[in-house]
């Protein structure tokens, strides 16, 4: 059985307790390999070598910071198909999903950053025949970062690379569910010459050693993806220490279709959008609201794609859509089928539990449920997997207020052929991320978070090179 270590200045490691977790493989229900459970002694192991390895990385030059991450990231696409395997095996995602998606993604984040350290400036205001200031980013010292089981290398890897970038040292967490990818990521850091301690990845529990990161008086800032609940327990952990904070959280989008929109087309994404990666991603719309006009015939087109989708064994290059990522979670998102059913809503396609080929995993059929309020419990909390619902509108305001009546605010997909109805509704939707006629077209430049309970702060570009470093003003007398 595969043994998954601690990476700590370079080193592969058991963690200190000599305890492992079980590893489980999404598709079959099988224990494949085992995980350390790590805690607060390996944080402090952690701490210590990013302490050693500060000074020497935050005083790089940034031209040579940055030729590392651009080797990492070609390690990462040289290893890819190696890598999308670890990735489907741990998560139950299609391989294609991560062949395409996940795997080339993480390396498009070193890449990313690397060149956007050699591009930044810092900025001067100067003073006439006073002073001039300037004003540096330092790195902040010693980071955190944790990340959920979705996306595994994708998100960790989106923290890990500015954080670096900006001449931190980083202790990662990747979810005990999902540690294979991250674990693989230290291999490459150290044949991409990656100095010993700049990069630490801790596996294991989040109450527990992703707690003891985020207690850790050394660690200076927390990057943060993963649901609600965990993100208001680190936020207030963190605000006793006066800790930068950036949280990264669920979300309960709505994807707005306006009767003069192109209808083919928003099917087509709107089949995308709520069952990519079995509905387990934190941009998904899971809340499909329709004008009444063109209700029927967007359910009609909709329902058709749905029943098209090719479930099955993620390991076959022609599956669509996978196992969800464990038993628990499996159960939860039945128990939210159960409840709408409950609640009143009708299910007219998926529903249940399915075994493909006779595997022992976690499938769940692709959902789609009508007539529910939009009050109700499927319409207001994030059930994170493969369940949509369709809801009618008859006005614009209907649907604006549709759309911002939940606790969430991370993104939303307009679709309409006006384009000043597309700009006067982006405007009132109370998202971080507004997508008009398409959906997860990302551009690693712009601002990336949610509103309300959907996070705090924002990810991506300038945003965050600023959250890894201090701003520092220098003001020199003439
Ligand atoms: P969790 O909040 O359960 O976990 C996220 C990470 O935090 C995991 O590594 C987890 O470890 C760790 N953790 C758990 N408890 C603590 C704690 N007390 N202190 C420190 N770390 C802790 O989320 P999931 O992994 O279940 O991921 C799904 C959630 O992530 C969904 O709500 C989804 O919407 C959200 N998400 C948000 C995104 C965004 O960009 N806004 C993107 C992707 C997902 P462990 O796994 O061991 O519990």
């Amino acid at each position: 059985m595969k043994k998954i270590l601690n990476y700590i200045a370079g080193e592969f490691q058991p963690p200190d307790s000599k305890t492992f977790l079980e590893n489980y493989e999404p598709a079959t229900g099988d224990i494949y390999s085992e995980v350390p459970d790590s805690d607060k002694a390996d944080v402090a192991m952690a701490v210590a070598a990013a302490e050693s390895a500060f000074s020497s990385w935050s005083q790089l030059p940034i031209a040579e910071r940055s030729r590392i991450l651009l080797k990492l990231a070609d390690l990462i696409d040289e290893h890819q198909d190696r890598l999308a395997q670890a990735e489907s095996k741990d998560t139950g995602k299609p391989i294609a999903l991560a062949r395409a998606v996940d795997i080339p993604r993480a390396a498009a984040n070193f890449r990313f950053f690397a060149s956007a350290i050699v591009n930044h400036s810092s900025s001067a205001h100067v003073m006439e025949g006073v002073a001039v200031n300037y004003t540096r980013q330092a790195p902040l010292g010693i980071v955190g970062c944790i990340s959920p089981w979705n996306l595994p290398l994708y998100l960790f890897t989106w923290k890990v690379a500015p954080a670096l970038a900006m001449g931190n040292c980083v202790i990662g967490k990747p979810s005990e569910l999902t540690p294979m990818t991250a674990y693989m990521l230290g291999e490459l850091a150290t044949r991409a010459g990656l100095p010993p301690g700049v990069l630490n990845i801790l596996h294991g529990l989040g109450p527990k050693v992703g707690q003891a990161i985020v207690e850790h008086p050394r660690v200076k800032a927390i990057s943060f993806t993963g649901g609600t609940n965990t993100g208001r327990i680190i936020g207030k952990l963190a605000a006793d220490q006066f800790k930068k904070v950036s949280l990264e959280l669920g979300g309960k989008n709505p994807n707005v279709i306006f009767a003069d929109c192109d209808l083919e087309e928003a099917i087509r994404t709107s089949v995308l959008s709520a069952f990519r990666n079995q509905g387990e991603i934190c941009l998904c719309g899971s809340r499909i609201i329709i004008e009444a006009s063109v209700y029927e015939e967007f359910k009609e087109g909709f329902l058709k794609q749905v029943r098209e989708l090719k479930v099955g064994n993620p390991y076959r290059d022609d599956t669509a859509f996978g196992a969800l990522i464990s038993e628990d979670h499996m159960n939860k998102v039945l128990g939210y089928i159960h409840k709408a059913r409950e609640e009143g809503g009708t299910i007219l396609v998926g529903g249940g539990r399915i075994h493909p080929e006779d595997l022992g995993g976690y499938f769940v059929e692709p959902t789609v449920i009508e007539g529910l309020d939009p009050d109700c419990s499927i319409n207001q909390e994030e059930v994170f997997g493969p369940v949509v619902s369709l809801i009618p509108f008859s006005s614009e305001e209907e649907a604006i207020s549709v759309a911002n009546g939940t606790a969430y605010g991370l993104s939303c997909s307009i679709w309409t052929r006006d384009v000043s109805r597309a700009h006067r509704v982006a405007h009132r939707v109370q998202s971080g991320v507004i997508w008009v006629n398409c959906w997860m077209l990302r551009d690693l430049r712009t601002p990336f978070g949610g509103m309300k309970q959907s996070g705090v702060g924002r990810e991506g570009g300038d945003e965050a090179l600023r959250f890894f470093s201090e701003p520092q003003n220098i003001c020199v007398k003439q």
